[in-house]
């Protein structure tokens, strides 16, 4: 975990106990970062940073060590908090240009060549004789500025906002520049996965803690140590997903105590739960074999977890941790009639779907999509919405996450109440045959969802496992029967100029899927079946924006060649027919084989505007993918013997 010489980070001037971080010493971890592939080397980096970091904080600092981590994980709050960076280019060119004195039009040829405004910033920064050395930026500094620009609204921001960013860029010195404008952008680029961020700072807390020791640690001692803390802290944050409290705690109590202080707590949404796709119910009794298990309607709207505080509060968060409370007001309205007296506290996990009341029928998603977003009022409301609760997380002041499914749907059903067209328990049966489950299949069908979820009901192996996607519960989708087994989520990279009528807008479009590991985008497909036109020109206005002269640095582009490049930005659900190794596209290259796996006949099924880019399908789901197709092919040339 030495990696990181102290000197490295460690600029003129000395970074003394009790004294801010200096960005300087960021930035040179961030580039030390970027300059290498290896993962153990980016996360031991990181770990010398994060330790140093910890060493010199005053006695009772968390800030420093809760800036340093907002820093190194691009954000500036909570998820839920959502103060969001993502400041569009023609700003940043233009502070760059007010900083250094160079024209919009330079800036901009850069880019083109470059790709990268982060680097044309910094090589402008560099190449600009100064004769004062501007003062040292520090975090704290960057930090609330970061926070300012992001906060900044209304009339007139613009300008506000170019006036912050001229004045950070000036006070830049070496690589400074170039991650101040990756932050502002909204990506570092560094291929420094969130999750390893925690994990850097779950090993920098356990040398802090062998430091105190007393006693010598043995190597042994500190690898068991290492992964032990790692464990906990993956397991405190999917838990209690907020810095503002985790780091505080740690640095207080350690990483045992931590443990003990941050539990799930009504107010800061947790990362949900999610399912494994699975395409036959053969499939599902194998998994399952001699286990108790129940299946529950999927439901086709949207992801829904409640929160109740004690004080009376409701919050209803989004399934990425977005606050939903101002989209679903009539869901705020109507809970108060489904809670039982008992009930003061709770976390509920549901699908929020849109009904029609007249006839108690649920709509399909597209109805739910029609809802205004933002600031909804309830008066206005024409699509209304019903809750159907699947489980239960948290009661009265206590977590039931390592309670068995079964006992939570216990507590679930006794603590709240049904209210037809607003409050409903998702719709159950744990029948065990294949008849059986097929028979509900189909009914769920009927009655307008998606599928089954099915899910394990007893012993540990049913307890709600947060941000996982979990073999214990398993999705089984009415059009993965026939298909590849599940749709996938991928993002928008690259556009094609339409032909014939589609000469005004794009007429296919290039889909990539993001490895979070390296955080870079791999190339999937050429898609351009499943739009309408009014569709194909919806796409067009949210896409022309996001245009760009050449693909950004974390896309790995392969053999593809779109007319256009788009910034990242946008999410689609996509179905295919099945999927084929490819020597142009990149997704999943080197998992299965050398090349990478495309998707044949991908068609458009709908835009996912509740997923961010980095929960788009992963490489490793598509190899998985790919892999049970190979085995399902192998399988029915043997059965059938016709090849
Ligand atoms: P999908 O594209 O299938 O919605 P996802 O990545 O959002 O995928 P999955 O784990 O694949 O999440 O599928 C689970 C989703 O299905 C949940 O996020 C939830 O929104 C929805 N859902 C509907 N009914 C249920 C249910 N009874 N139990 C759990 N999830 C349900």
């Amino acid at each position: 975990v030495a990696l990181l010489k102290r000197d490295d980070v460690d600029i003129e001037g000395g970074w003394k106990v009790g004294a801010p971080v200096p960005y300087a010493a960021l930035a040179k971890t961030f580039s030390l970062i970027e300059a290498t592939t290896k993962r153990l080397e980016k996360n031991a980096i990181l770990t010398s940073f994060l330790s140093l970091v910890i060493q010199r904080s005053a006695k009772n600092d968390p800030t420093s060590l809760l800036q340093a981590v907002y820093l190194c994980i691009n954000r500036l709050s909570p998820d839920y908090v959502g103060i969001e960076l993502g400041i569009g280019e023609s700003i940043l060119v233009k502070a760059i240009g007010e900083s250094t004195g160079r024209s919009v039009a330079l800036i901009k040829a850069d880019l083109k060549k470059e790709g990268d405004l982060g680097l044309v910033a910094m090589n402008s920064k560099n190449n600009q004789k100064t004769l004062f050395k501007p003062k040292p930026l520090t975090v704290p500094y960057v930090f609330s500025n970061l926070r300012e620009i992001a906060l900044t609204s209304g009339n007139a921001s613009q300008a506000k906002k170019v006036s912050i960013i001229t004045k950070l860029l000036a006070a830049c010195q070496d690589f400074e520049a170039k991650y101040i404008v990756r932050s502002l952008e909204g990506k570092l680029r560094i291929g420094n996965a969130e999750r390893s961020v925690l994990v850097a700072l779950a090993q920098a807390a356990v040398l802090a803690e062998r430091e105190r020791s007393p006693k010598k640690w043995s190597q042994d001692q500190l690898v068991a140590r290492l992964e032990e803390g790692t464990n906990i802290m993956r397991s405190v944050y999917s838990e209690l997903p907020t810095y503002d409290q985790v780091i505080p705690a740690l640095l207080e109590f350690g990483i045992d105590g931590v443990r003990e202080k941050c539990k799930l707590t009504p107010g800061v949404p947790l990362k949900p739960m999610l399912a494994k796709p699975t395409k036959a119910i053969g499939e599902v009794l194998d998994r399952f074999e001699n286990k108790r298990f129940t299946c529950e309607y999927k439901y086709d709207g949207e992801r829904a977890q409640v929160h109740k505080l004690e004080d009376g509060t409701v919050a209803v968060f989004s399934r990425n941790s977005e606050d939903m409370s101002k989209k679903y007001p009539d869901l705020v309205d109507q809970l108060p009639k489904c809670i039982k007296e008992s009930t003061k506290s709770f976390v509920l996990d549901s699908e929020a779907v849109a009904f029609d009341r007249s006839n108690g029928k649920l709509m399909p998603f597209q109805e739910l999509s029609r809802r205004k977003r933002k600031d909804v009022k309830v008066e206005d409301i024409t699509v209304k919405v019903c809750l159907f609760a699947f489980d239960l997380l948290y009661l009265n002041g206590e977590s039931l996450l390592q309670l068995p499914l079964s006992r939570r749907r216990e507590l679930l059903r006794e603590h709240f109440t049904v209210v037809p067209g607003e409050f409903d328990f998702a719709k159950s049966s744990d029948g065990e045959t294949t008849d059986e489950i097929q028979g509900f299949l189909e009914e769920s069908v009927k009655d307008g969802c998606e599928g089954l979820m099915v899910k394990m009901l007893d012993t540990d192996a049913s307890f709600y496992e947060p941000s996982r996607r979990s073999v214990n519960w398993l999705k089984l989708k009415k059009d993965y029967l026939a298909g590849v087994g599940d749709s996938l989520d991928l993002v928008v990279v690259g556009g094609y100029y339409g032909k014939g009528k589609r000469t005004n807008v794009y007429g296919a479009f290039l889909l990539a899927c993001y490895d979070s590991d390296s955080e870079e985008f791999q190339t999937i497909c050429k898609i351009g079946t499943g739009f309408s036109e009014e569709m194909l020109q919806t796409h067009y206005d949210t896409l022309k924006p996001l245009e760009v002269a050449k693909p950004r640095g974390d896309i790995k582009v392969g053999g593809a060649k779109p007319d256009i490049w788009f910034e990242p930005k946008v999410v689609w659900e996509v179905l295919t027919a099945d999927l084929s190794l490819s020597p142009i596209y990149t997704a999943a290259q080197g998992l299965v084989e050398d090349r990478g796996i495309s998707l044949r006949f991908p068609r458009f099924l709908r835009i996912r505007d509740d997923k961010n880019v980095d929960d788009a399908t992963g490489p490793e789901q598509i190899a998985e993918m790919y892999e049970r197709q190979a085995l399902a092919t192998k399988g029915k040339k043997g059965k059938g013997g016709d090849g």
